[in-house]
């Protein structure tokens, strides 16, 4: 699946509801997902399901709030394809 790919399916799933909402609740309940990421890091152990579940929620928020304020995170995503959009190396030299 594609980055595209992946925007499109979470805004099949869920665009209706979360444009409902709007950014701003639904930018509360993005960094929600991103503090479950942060305690699932911290677990001793660490569970990799859990972890990569987490990984995806915040994937899927993120992407919404991209939908919603109509940014492509393909288009988006690219500004690193030429290595670092700062110095352009790969590694970065900054
Ligand atoms: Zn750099």
């Amino acid at each position: 699946m594609t980055i595209q790919e992946f925007q499109k399916q979470i805004e099949a799933i869920y665009y209706e509801r979360d444009s409902e909402r709007g950014v701003p609740l639904t930018f509360t309940w993005f960094v929600e997902e991103v503090g479950e990421l942060a305690k699932e890091i911290r677990k001793e152990p660490q569970d990799m399901e859990r972890l990569r579940e987490e990984f995806a929620d915040v994937f899927a928020w993120l992407s919404t709030l991209a939908s919603l304020l109509g940014i492509s995170l393909e288009d988006a995503a690219s500004i690193y394809e030429k290595g670092c959009p700062k110095c352009s190396s790969t590694p970065c030299t900054c």
